[in-house]
């Protein structure tokens, strides 16, 4: 199966985004190439083998798919597999690589027949980019503009058969007629940690490192349930391992390391702690909306929405309300802070506002 990407993806290792050809090269490696090399997810995998299944049976293309999810969960590995699995291509290209109308049109017009085209944070698509699609998906036609002013017309040009897989770290951004035209949606959740240290495990054998179980396990919970941050913090470990200790990663290997790039036993990494710690001193716990966190924080509104919160909601650590973001007990006590409403209850007074 080959593999073409038009346009780079960016990011950092807190946002488990990819930043760099090496990142990109080594995530490469690690990729399952089948469903069965894929851990968990097993929902969204029984299904996804039974619709690649019916399609190679009545020799049709695959419906259009959508997967939405954080970053990392591995939305991408899916689709590749998901071509592999159909003897095809995937293309590859994202929602802010597409400028203009005619950059999709030009992808479009140059698939094949059967082959699949991924779109990455396909809710960051323009407008008139995303109008192309409608057509393309359900007609598989695109229309053309061609000439200006008055004697402008539309020309419609069949396009080959082919499946749009979407990823989307934002389904509910996804505008109705978009979202319409997908057969297929499915979410990927985050991971159990007996999942996340079987994917160590085989990136372990992958790469040739030495893992013991029990550090594999120590780690499998501070990974933020993220196959992309399980690798990484493997390739960290190793790191260490090989210049402190002779190449093995044992218990103190990831509990030093851990330390030392300052991710803490819940698996909370320095974005994760800044934000419960910004959120309960200076806000008291909250209520907090979104822009005034980023502006507190000086981080982008997107990453604090789509990467920092759905985890720490998922771990219990804040809830969102409609006056805005909350803490509960449990961030309180993980930052060793006492809640205003324990001290109040603590110190049998109730304060009226
Ligand atoms: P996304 O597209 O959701 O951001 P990716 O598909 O790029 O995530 O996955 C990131 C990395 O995590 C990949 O390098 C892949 O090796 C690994 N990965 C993701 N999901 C799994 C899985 N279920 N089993 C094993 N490895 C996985």
């Amino acid at each position: 199966m080959a593999i073409e990407e038009h346009g780079a993806s960016a990011g950092n290792f807190t946002t488990g985004q990819t930043t760099s050809t090496e990142t990109e090269q080594f995530e490469n490696t690690l990729r399952p190439k089948t469903f069965d090399d894929y851990i968990g997810q097993a929902d969204v995998k029984r299904n996804l083998k039974v619709f690649v299944q019916a399609a190679k049976k009545r020799e049709e293309t695959l419906e259009h798919t959508v997967f939405y999810g954080p970053p990392g969960l591995g939305k991408t590995t899916l689709s590749m597999i998901l071509a592999h699995e159909m003897n095809s291509q995937l293309r590859i290209t994202s929602g802010p690589a597409l400028e203009k109308p005619g950059d999709l049109a030009a992808i479009l017009t140059n698939l094949k027949e059967g082959e699949f085209l991924f779109i990455d944070e396909i809710h960051r698509l323009r407008m008139p980019v995303e109008e192309i699609l409608y057509s393309a998906m359900e007609d598989f036609a695109i229309d053309l503009v061609v000439g200006k002013g008055p004697s402008a017309r539309t020309m419609r040009l069949d396009i080959p058969k082919f499946t749009l897989i979407g990823a989307t770290t934002r389904f509910s951004m996804l505008a109705g007629p978009l979202r319409d035209r997908f057969g297929h949606v499915e979410k990927l959740r985050f991971y159990e940690a007996p999942e996340i240290q079987e994917i160590l495990t085989r990136s372990a054998k992958i790469l040739d490192i030495e893992i013991e179980t029990s550090a594999a396990e120590k780690l499998s919970y501070c990974a933020r349930r993220t196959p992309r941050i399980a690798n990484r913090l493997l390739r960290r470990m190793r790191d260490f391992a090989e210049i402190q200790h002779e190449g093995v990663i044992t218990d103190t290997v990831v509990e030093q390391g851990l330390k030392s790039l300052s991710i803490d036993e819940k698996g909370l990494d320095y974005s994760d702690q800044d934000y419960l710690k910004n959120l309960c001193e200076k806000f008291g716990g909250g209520p907090v909306g979104l822009s005034t966190m980023a502006a507190a924080m000086g981080e982008e509104e997107n990453t604090i929405e789509e990467v920092i919160e759905p985890f720490l909601i998922m771990e219990g650590f804040i809830q969102k309300t409609p006056r805005g973001r909350i803490v509960t007990d449990l961030a309180w006590s993980h930052l060793g802070l006492k809640s205003p409403v324990t001290q109040n209850q603590n110190g049998g007074q109730t304060i009226m506002l």
